[in-house]
């Protein structure tokens, strides 16, 4: 969904000409050979607007504190559109894909992790070691270099780009060990493979950042996947009035059954529909999963005097939001973003699971449906065009 995922560094271009690498040769351990490069199918953009393919591509063995994953199911996020319709700067070829689950298969020499382990993906694994992961907030780590740097090659030579560093629509990646989590065997991929951005962002935008209390009162601009786990995450968290608003009548339904306690339909009168419902005041919280510029405005007129406007959507960064002097001043409102959800992904992900294993998180509402990795382009069409919540490629 509207992810809250950092942009790459580097400008839209594609990958310079001549930059093509040969494939290293399988690295080896004194005289202990390791295992060489695999190729698999992956979803590739060659471009902005470029028709997305299934492709075939090269990935290098695992190095040292490197795995190699299976990929059991992958989800489809708004931030994967956002870099093929160029809203969000992408080197291509691109490895589409950031929110996944899958099976540890290879393990680089060094690594703590065994085959066999199931794991979810972090597209932000904090380095433990910079100014912000030392004061305890690692969704803000300095060290945000290694998911921009290409790995493996497409079939034709081309040094490969993978969204965030994962590229996780595929058969399998080849990725740092600290950017997997191990979670507790047996959860449904489709929906474990959604602990990795949408859900972590919605819980953690409502437990972490925002810290709604019982009784509160709350409003969700924006219901793809990211607003519904807020929707969700909210009515978990004790609040009694849980509005939901989009632009799409059809996500009525979906929101009611993810937690809302009404659905409004972001028009003219939506400022007036929120009051009616809060006493006159507005919410306590406002939390914006859109990234853009109106919304974040309309999140911060249905907060009342002194309450939380949440902004969860990663916008472009030429969207200006204007906002008065005198309405900053005297709304005495406060307007913070929330990043990978305030989290701590190795801490926060392995809660989450066990909630999953122990019915206490539903994420059934939050699936509208899987596909096949041949049809994954079909999935973002649909996410294109607002449909649904989730859709989420299965490739057991
Ligand atoms: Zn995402
Ligand atoms: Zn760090």
């Amino acid at each position: 969904m509207s992810g809250t995922e950092p942009v790459p560094a580097g400008g839209t271009e594609t990958s310079p000409a001549g930059g093509r690498e040969p494939v290293p040769a399988a690295p080896t351990v004194g005289a202990e050979p390791v295992a060489a490069p695999v190729t698999v199918r992956a979803l590739v953009a060659r471009g902005v607007g470029a028709e997305l393919r299934i492709e075939r591509v090269r990935l290098p063995a695992p190095g040292p504190g490197e795995v190699r994953v299976t990929i059991r199911a992958a989800g489809v996020c708004h931030s994967d559109l956002s870099m093929v319709n160029g809203t969000i700067a992408a080197r291509f070829p691109l490895v589409l894909g950031h929110e996944a689950t899958g099976v540890v298969a290879e393990a680089g020499p060094g690594s703590r992790l065994r085959v066999g382990t199931e794991v979810v993906l972090n597209w932000a694994p904090a380095c433990r070691a910079c100014w912000w992961c030392r004061r305890g907030e690692p969704w803000l780590c300095a060290d945000t270099t290694a998911p921009t740097v290409p790995r493996g090659e497409t079939d034709d030579g081309v040094p490969l780009n993978l969204t965030l560093g994962l590229g996780a629509l595929a058969e399998a990646v080849v990725v740092p060990e600290t950017a997997v989590i191990p979670i507790p065997a047996g959860l449904p991929p489709e929906q474990a493979a959604l602990l990795g951005c949408a859900v972590l962002t919605g819980v953690g935008a409502v437990r972490n950042t925002a810290r709604v209390a019982p009784g509160e009162t709350v409003a969700v601009v924006g219901l793809g996947g990211v607003g519904l786990a807020v929707l969700s995450a909210a009515r978990r968290a004790g609040a009694t009035t849980i509005l939901a608003v989009d632009v799409a009548e059809a996500k009525r339904d979906l929101a009611l059954a993810a937690g809302a306690t009404d659905f409004l339909l972001s028009d003219d009168r939506l400022s007036k529909e929120v009051r009616a419902r809060t006493e006159g005041r507005g919410v306590d919280h406002a939390f914006e999963c859109v990234g853009r510029a109106t919304t974040i405005r309309a999140a911060w007129r249905l907060t009342r005097r002194g309450g939380t406007v949440t902004v969860v959507g990663m916008g472009a960064k030429d969207d200006m939001v204007s906002l008065g002097a005198l309405d900053i001043f005297h709304s005495a409102r406060t307007l913070r973003s929330s990043v990978y959800g305030s989290s701590d992904p190795d801490r926060e992900v392995p809660v989450l699971a066990a909630e999953l294993a122990g019915g206490a998180l539903d994420l059934g509402v939050l699936v509208s449906g899987t596909v096949p990795l041949d049809e994954a382009p079909v999935a973002f069409d649909r996410l294109a065009r607002g449909e649904g919540a989730r859709w989420v490629v299965t490739l057991d």
